[in-house]
């Protein structure tokens, strides 16, 4: 290949509707309207729509959606959240922002927390579930469910990597009290910055939260909580509005090209992924295992082939959580995984010659 193949490639996802993004943000930039504005309850509307909630309201980002869930539950210092260990560490800021505590879950073998594994974490401080749908796979939703009902808990769910995700024929962020979502441009529904939303059923939640991301003030000026500045901008949900359209096509396209991967890539030193019966997965990332990965990633960058690897330090070895006195060997299965995953290309308009160039190389390790 003349030009080296990336992880990611944002351009072509731009390309494939560039008029109709073009169009929507000029129309935006003449409106004269940028924050809160028509866009943005539209926006709102039709993915709540989408998702099948009664309500969607838009946030600044992912991270934002998390925190401001918990927060809005009222889970604060002295709480535990159930999380698993394998998540992109913005799962865990979201609950030690408000000052409760994480504890971490062993994932399984879809790379989602291993349900059996929690109910043995649950004490008397234990407030809520944080269920994480990594990659693009619904999480196993229905004991994680009946565990919620059975001890009282809340369950939040980081929806942030699965937008369209289903649980037996449900979405993703229909399972909760709150789902969270993230727009940051590299995930399936993307925006062209940083943009977020939470989900829910719940006519005070999603009140609270409209409130809590616009400085706490329903009515301008009269404040009635100490809130955030949160707000998803005019620019973003339009463009987000143009991407949700389109979303089922795109999410179909990456689904094509992971069956060409799935039925493709053969070799003895990698680990294909797997899907849980009954649940759906709209492929955020493909994500292989190998013994070998460090071996296997420097590899295909001498082919000129950029992998990802999600994540390299689990967020309880992270510096920024070493007040929770975790060491090396408490996550095991975590740990693990952290050694072995590589994330290989994979993007819309991923052309059909780039994709056989990295099977190939794959292969041939
Ligand atoms: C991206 C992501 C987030 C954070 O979203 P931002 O919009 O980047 O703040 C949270 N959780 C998971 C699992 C993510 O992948």
């Amino acid at each position: 290949m003349a030009e080296r193949i990336m992880p990611n490639r944002l351009d072509r996802g731009f390309q494939k509707y560039q008029s109709e993004f073009e169009e929507k943000a000029l129309q935006v930039l003449r409106s004269g309207w940028y924050v809160l504005g028509n866009e943005v309850k539209s926006f709102e509307e039709e993915f709540a729509s989408y998702v099948g909630t009664k309500h969607c309201v838009g946030l600044a980002s992912g991270l934002d959606a998390l925190w401001i869930a918990f927060r809005v539950l009222g889970i604060g210092a002295g709480d535990e959240v159930i999380v698993q260990g394998n998540t992109y560490i913005a799962s865990v800021m979201g609950i030690t922002i408000n000052g409760a505590t994480p504890v971490f879950v062993e994932p399984d073998e879809y790379f989602n927390i291993d349900a059996s594994k929690i109910e043995g974490k649950i004490t008397d401080k234990t407030k809520a579930i944080l269920v994480v749908h990594l990659y693009g796979q619904a999480s196993n939703m229905q004991p994680i469910v009946e565990l919620c009902k059975k001890y009282n808990l809340k369950l939040v769910e980081d929806c942030a990597q699965a937008h369209g995700a289903e649980w037996n024929g449900k979405q993703v962020g229909t399972f909760g009290d709150i789902g969270c979502f993230s727009f940051y441009p590299s995930k399936n529904l993307g925006a062209f910055g940083d943009a977020g939303a939470i989900t829910t059923d719940d006519d005070a939640l999603a009140d609270a939260v409209r409130v809590f991301r616009n400085y706490g003030s329903e009515k301008r000026y009269y404040n009635k909580v100490v809130g955030a500045n949160s707000r998803l901008d005019e620019i973003q949900a339009g463009l987000l509005r143009v991407r949700l359209k389109h979303l089922d096509e795109l999410t179909l396209e990456k689904k094509r090209l992971c069956d060409r991967y799935l039925n493709e890539i053969r070799n003895d030193k990698v680990k294909l992924p797997i899907t849980r019966e009954g649940a759906t997965h709209i492929w955020h990332q493909f994500v292989i295992k190998s013994d070998s990965r460090d071996e296997l990633a420097e590899y295909l960058e001498g082919k000129g082939i950029g992998t990802i690897i999600h994540y390299p330090i689990p967020p309880h070895l992270s510096e920024a959580y070493g007040y929770l006195e975790l060491k090396e060997g408490a996550l095991p299965i975590t740990e693990k995984y952290a050694k072995s995953v590589l994330s290989i290309p994979l993007y819309n308009g991923m052309t059909k010659e780039e994709q056989s160039y990295v099977i190939k190389a794959i292969n041939e390790f």
